[in-house]
Parts: structure tokens; C-alpha cells; sequence
């Protein structure tokens, strides 16, 4: 799997170099990111969302939630939702939360989700712009609701629309959130994504949080099909000498710098799982991403439904390496 990916992404690459747009985004991203909207897509669609509404690199900060499962109220979803909720609420210009739902979600996953953005703290002043979407035909449906619009926003997405590339369901990526990376194509299509502050998934807690819905969901997708399902781990930073770190792994290397009592808590854990894996404090924020792609793919085992199917070789769990400004894969060993 890894050496198709990192041939898909090469040629990609070259495509985009050669596209001046395309190449003022990379210019752009060497310098921070500053992404104007909260993207918060159902797992299975994260990586077509993007293609939806013709998303560049630098356009959205990226949360999710497990498909067909209302999003949980922000304590409940401290890595999907709450700490890429509250990253969000440093940039300067906000304009907006966006919310996907597949077309078969129900009426009260939209409601009770919704309400549920607007119980984050940090969310309260945003208008919410939910939409549901048949992935099919690209068929999308403004939702209406009373918890704070923009008609302006939500026009110039319908108009931005288009039929995402086919889905890849037996690829999953964990990837940070981070605006400026996305989720590499597999030969299949888009893979399904779960974004979220370095790439990082928690320890399965058994206590009916989003470990909980995690678990259902993975037991769901394992169980489906004959083929081999693969979850790579992407590890992003300044991998190529002139680019950017992670702001995640940055932000875990000074905890005590965030103010936002949102945000710390899910930093300091971040630092607690990695330094499991360091003999030394890290030197740079890459080191410190690296070690949490080692602590996410040890998480991934204390899931019932992960450890089932691995052990069983239904299962494989990979990693890499991408380079945050022109997103070029790396293996683990090679840098
Ligand atoms: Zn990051």
C-alpha cells in the first residue's frame, strides 16, 4: 500500500506545481495557516468533502464524526470534536462552522448535532452551515435551522459543488486537522479520514464517549466486505527544510503556553501519550509527531473491534510521513 500511495502522491505533486493557484497555496502554507472555516464531515466522507466544495489546501480546519451517530456534545468528543473546535478559535477570520450529513442520516442526528456545535464553547458565535449531501450524484440540500445562519455562505458553497471522486472504503487515514494537509488518494479513490490535532486517536475507554462510537463504528467497517482493510497513520511537518511544523506538535511541546481551557487539556494529553514513546524530550515538533503516531497505533490495539480483526490479518496498520507545505509522503524510516 505505502509504495502506491507515495507513487499516486509524486505524480500529484508535479500536477500541482504547475498550477500557479495551487502553487500560491503551497507559498502561503510555508508561512502558517489561517483556514476561515470549521469543516466537520462524517468519517466515511471527510476526504470528499473536501473535493465537494472545491477546497484548496489552507481553506478549512478538519473535524469529524462517526457516520449515522449524532455528533456527541463537545466533552463527550474531546479528540473529534472539542480540540479541533477549540484550535479553530486562534485564527483571526472566522466565518463559519460547515456540517455534512450523509443523505441516509436522520432528522435527529441533524438536530441533536447541531445542537451540539453550539454547546462548544468556542463555537457560540459562529454561523452553522449544515448540509446533506448524496455523494452519489452531488446532490446537496441546504439544512434550516434555527441555530444561526449565513444565506450569503451557504450559496457560494452550492455553487462551489462538485461530484467528489469515487470512494476508497477499505482505506482509512488518521491525519492532523490541520488545513494545509489532506488525506493522500489511494488507485481506488478518496480514502474515508479522521482528522484530528496531530493525527492523534485516545486509549478505548469503555465509558460511552467517542472511543465508544469509535469502536462501533471500526466493529461496522471490519466486519463488511472480504477485502483487506488498511488504516494508514500520517504523520505531518517540515519534512522537506522549508516548510512548516505541525502546530499540534508544536503546541505539545509548551503546554503550559495555552491559555484556552478547552484546548489544554487535549494538548496535554497528546504530550502524555508521546513522551510514552520518547527515551529523550523531543528536539522539534517532528519528533514529537513521530512518537504520536507510535502512541496513536498502540491506542488503535486497545480497541476491541481493532484488535479482533488485526490479529487476524483482516486488518493492517501502516504509517508516514508528509511534508505539511507540499504534502509529499515519506516513509517512517527514510527520514
Ligand atoms: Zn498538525
Amino acid at each position: 500500500m505505502i509504495n502506491e500511495l507515495m507513487e499516486l502522491s509524486e505524480k500529484l505533486i508535479i500536477e500541482r506545481k504547475q498550477d500557479p493557484v495551487l502553487l500560491a497555496r503551497m507559498e502561503l502554507a510555508a508561512q502558517g495557516q489561517s483556514p476561515q472555516f470549521l469543516l466537520i464531515s462524517p468519517i466515511t466522507r471527510s476526504g470528499q468533502d473536501l473535493q465537494l466544495f472545491s477546497m484548496n489546501q489552507g481553506d478549512a480546519l478538519h473535524a469529524s464524526r462517526v457516520p449515522n451517530n449524532a455528533l456527541l456534545p463537545p466533552d463527550l468528543a474531546p479528540t473529534l470534536f472539542k480540540g479541533p473546535a477549540s484550535y479553530n478559535s486562534k485564527f483571526p477570520i472566522k466565518r463559519g462552522v460547515i456540517v455534512t450529513f450523509d443523505i441516509d442520516e436522520s432528522l435527529e442526528i441533524i438536530r441533536e448535532t447541531i445542537e451540539n456545535i453550539t454547546h462548544h464553547p468556542d463555537l457560540r458565535s459562529l454561523p452553522i452551515l449544515a448540509f446533506q449531501v448524496n455523494y452519489e450524484n452531488g446532490r446537496v440540500k441546504i439544512i434550516v435551522h434555527g441555530r444561526g445562519r449565513n444565506y450569503e455562505y451557504e450559496n457560494k458553497f452550492m455553487h462551489r459543488i462538485r461530484i467528489p471522486d469515487e470512494l476508497d472504503d477499505s482505506l482509512l487515514v488518521l491525519i492532523c486537522s490541520d488545513s494545509r494537509v489532506s488525506p493522500p488518494n489511494s488507485s481506488k479513490g478518496v480514502p474515508m479520514s479522521i482528522p484530528t490535532l496531530g493525527g492523534y486517536i485516545p486509549e478505548y475507554r469503555h465509558n460511552g464517549d467517542e472511543t465508544s462510537q469509535l469502536n462501533h463504528f471500526f466493529e461496522k467497517w471490519l466486519s463488511s466486505g472480504e477485502e483487506t482493510k488498511r488504516i494508514l497513520i500520517v504523520a505531518h511537518g517540515n519534512f522537506e527544510g522549508e516548510g512548516s511544523s505541525c502546530s499540534a506538535g508544536i503546541a505539545s511541546l509548551n503546554p503550559q503556553t495555552i491559555s484556552n481551557p478547552s484546548l489544554r487539556p487535549v494538548i496535554e494529553e497528546l504530550v502524555r501519550a508521546a513522551s510514552v514513546f520518547e527515551i529523550s524530550p523531543p528536539q522539534s515538533p517532528e519528533d514529537r509527531v513521530k512518537s504520536l503516531t507510535k502512541a496513536t497505533k498502540a491506542n488503535l490495539l486497545t480497541y476491541p473491534a481493532i484488535k479482533e480483526h488485526h490479529d487476524i490479518y483482516r486488518l493492517e496498520i501502516e504509517e508516514l510521513l508528509m511534508d505539511t507545505v507540499t504534502n509529499t509522503l515519506f516513509q517512517f524510516d527514510g527520514i
